[in-house]
């Protein structure tokens, strides 16, 4: 079924953001469409990091914070649940550490109790999983009613784009998440475990902050902050990814989870839009994107020289030292466990690296960059 998706122009976190959710959720078909009284609603946003609002990396607490009172207003029961990325420890101190950092504590300070802390975890089996046979998943996401997917509209140096699908990668507790990296090295393996992950939790509904959007090397310290005033609303967190592809300019075959979705038969890549559609240009793309297929010289060289020469080209890790505070997060997101600490900075061993690039989301400091070196 081909779904829709509503995009409403938003051009800050106060004023103009109730009114383009009110717009967003109406095209939808209204809120209780999706929450009915007495129901216990999962807000699940992008906590990857622990991040200011500002850099653009976090789903904004006051995003959120709308949600939450259109959710109350139906007579739902909602909290917010997200697992950081795998270089926090996924504990109820990292957690406030994270919600305060990230300004929901401030955000959220009349409803405090709405922050969840429970971090245990419940093992779900996947039957006809594209990869996944079975996944532990946050036991309070699981136990909801109704979960709603609160993606950031960001970039992202593995998977290109870090939409609707990938944020619910998030519900993967803790440091779990980097296994996959290390039991599924193929970018396409691992975008079939992605499939699975969204596909298990199954939010009823999806909504993207987009007013403050991440480009470049995404999806954290090293992306760059860029107003492109947006909110978009979809039942279907595919099709909203299939349409945020078209935004910015980005053929869904490039991107390794959405072409797998149409090889396997999971989505047919439509979708129908409604509402204010802008147009977002140059919008700059990580630099692991190597282009799409046309007869420029650039373009050729991707798709025919590069694959040849890709082992010697493909952007590595690099610390830059400078940079670098020694603080070991890097050493714990790593699913190869192949960085240590010298003196001065971390250190790769680059003959092991499976360039999940784990560690450039992870540092805190943006002290990880994306080079093409020759090893
Ligand atoms: S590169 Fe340095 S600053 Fe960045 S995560 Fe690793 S140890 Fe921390
Ligand atoms: S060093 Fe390589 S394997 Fe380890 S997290 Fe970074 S990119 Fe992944």
């Amino acid at each position: 079924m081909t779904e829709l998706v509503s995009i409403r122009k938003a051009i800050d976190y106060e004023d103009s953001l109730p009114e383009a959710i009110d717009n967003v959720l109406r095209d939808l078909g209204g809120i209780e469409r999706f929450v009915k009284k007495g129901d216990i609603v999962a807000l699940k946003p992008n906590l990857l990091v622990f991040s200011s609002p500002s850099k653009a990396i976090v789903t904004n607490p006051h995003f959120t914070f709308e949600v939450f009172k259109k959710v109350l207003e139906a007579g739902g029961k909602p909290f917010v649940i997200d697992s950081p990325g795998s270089g926090i420890p996924f504990t109820k101190r990292s957690l406030n550490s994270l919600y305060r950092l990230t300004g929901y504590s401030e955000v959220f300070k009349d409803y405090p109790d709405c922050l969840n802390l429970d971090t245990s975890k419940k093992m779900v089996d996947i039957e006809n999983g594209l990869i996944l046979k079975s996944v532990n998943i946050l036991k309070p996401l699981l136990d909801a009613d109704v979960i709603i997917n609160l993606p950031k509209m960001k970039t992202h140096s593995l998977t290109f784009i870090s939409g609707a699908v990938k944020n619910m990668y998030g519900s993967v507790p803790g440091m779990e998440k980097t296994r996959y990296h290390s039991r599924f090295k193929d970018v396409h393996d691992f975008s079939r475990a992605l499939l699975d992950v969204s596909n298990v939790t199954k939010p009823n509904l999806t909504l993207m902050d987009g007013i403050l959007s991440l480009e470049g090397d995404g999806p954290a310290m090293r992306g760059v902050p860029r107003k492109t005033e947006i909110i978009l609303g979809s039942k279907d967190p595919l099709s909203m990814d299939f349409a945020i592809c078209k935004l910015i300019g980005l053929e869904y075959k490039e991107i390794p989870y959405l072409k797998v979705a149409i090889d396997n038969n999971i989505s047919d890549g439509t979708y129908n839009l409604k509402g204010d559609i802008p147009s977002i240009d140059n919008f700059v793309l990580p630099r692991t994107y190597h282009g799409k297929l046309s007869l420029d010289p650039v373009s050729l060289y991707n798709y025919f020289v590069f694959p040849i020469f890709s082992n010697f080209l493909i952007e590595k890790p690099k610390v830059i030292k400078q940079k670098c505070i020694r603080c070991g997060i890097c050493v714990r997101s790593c699913p190869e466990k192949i960085i240590t600490m010298d003196k001065i900075s971390a250190k790769i061993d680059y003959s092991k690296c499976i360039k999940c690039y784990c560690c450039h989301e992870q540092c805190p400091e943006g002290a990880i960059d994306l080079k093409r070196i020759i090893l």
